[in-house]
């Protein structure tokens, strides 16, 4: 039986998508018409990204599976329209990009690089950093992202404490979960990593009295969402130094609006949202190998529980 495979990703990746998607179901041997157009009660799965061409899945009828390419479900998770089962984005290359950009951003803070790449009255002032395994990191989450960019910090000798939902445990790391957990893992935490999803949990996690558990001058590291902090809460601690400097690369509002108080600030990194991207390639075997799944009634990867929204 031939597919019909509904691409509501956006025209714009498209392009991009169109071959990488059929050479991925031609090797998983699924017959299948790529189209990004069809009448819904013929469509069997349905690509996605948020700002796509459907918001409205109730038509779907025939639908097995909304396949998310993003990692993050935030903005369809809610849909009450979306009754058929929705996977979310897992890509090992996703995932690679996102332990580099963790990893330059926890050195460059853990270094204090800073004071010799911009240092124009060329002041001589040596202060060597601690070693790694003198600066405790913390990891808020422990997901298929937290987990593997906490595994190579703790290659890289850093102490790291994580933290989840539910209790784990991960190698060579210090886990904690719950709010009872929390404290934990951040009090004299010197660098905090946050790769949590948006959720009602999460929202404002980070907020004054969350912040104040840190070590002073700590850095904050968000390449998870931007509702997991109080942004007044960030900036007042930022202001008054207690908290060194926060690399953000996620916001309530994307593109961050040109007056927000961040741009401007001198501890303040801000980062376009481009800490991980999803890769065409190996994206679309992920969606592949879900859709195999479907056909030979296998249960899905990275299927999102709506009740936790995540
Ligand atoms: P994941 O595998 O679903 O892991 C999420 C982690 O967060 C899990 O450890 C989970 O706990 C924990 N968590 C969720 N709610 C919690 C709560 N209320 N209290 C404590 N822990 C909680 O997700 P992932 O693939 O690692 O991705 C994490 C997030 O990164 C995504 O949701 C997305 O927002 C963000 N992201 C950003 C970019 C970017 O470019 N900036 C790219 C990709 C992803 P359990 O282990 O107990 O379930």
């Amino acid at each position: 039986m031939t597919l019909t495979i509904l691409f509501a990703a956006g025209p714009a990746r498209w392009p991009t998508y169109e071959p990488h998607l059929a050479a991925a179901l031609a090797e998983a041997g699924i017959a299948a018409r790529l189209v990004t157009e069809a009448a819904p009660e013929e469509v069997d799965y349905i690509v996605y990204a948020p700002g796509g061409t459907v918001q409205d899945f109730t038509p779907y009828t025939r639908c097995k599976a909304v396949l998310n390419l993003w990692a993050g479900v935030e903005r369809i998770v809610g849909n009450p329209t979306l009754t058929q089962p929705l996977c979310r984005m897992v890509d090992p290359a996703l995932t690679a990009g996102m332990v580099e950009w963790v990893t330059g951003h926890v050195l460059r803070h853990h270094l204090g690089m800073d004071r010799h790449i911009v240092n124009p009255d060329h002041v001589w002032a040596p202060e060597p950093p601690p070693l790694a395994a003198e600066r405790p990191v913390a990891m808020l989450g422990l997901g298929e992202l937290g987990r593997a960019c906490a595994a190579m910090l703790v290659a890289l000798g850093f102490p790291v404490r994580g933290w989840s939902r539910s209790p784990r445990v991960v190698d060579g790391i210090a886990c904690h979960h719950g709010d009872a957990g929390l404290q934990a893992a951040l009090t004299g935490a010197e660098i905090v990593v946050t790769l949590l999803p948006a959720t009602p949990d999460t929202e404002n996690l980070l907020d004054a009295r969350r912040l104040g558990w840190l070590a002073p001058g700590a850095a904050i590291i968000n390449p998870g969402r931007g509702t997991l902090i109080d942004d007044a809460a960030l900036l007042a601690a930022l202001d008054a130094g207690r908290i060194g400097h926060a690399t953000l690369d996620v916001f309530r509002v994307e593109p961050l609006p040109a007056d927000h108080p961040y741009w401007a600030h001198p501890r303040v990194t801000v980062t376009p949202h481009v800490a991980a991207e999803t890769r065409p390639a190996s994206a679309s075997r992920m969606v592949a190998e879900n859709i195999r799944r479907g056909e030979a009634g296998e249960p899905f990867l990275h299927r999102v529980d709506r009740d936790r929204g995540y």
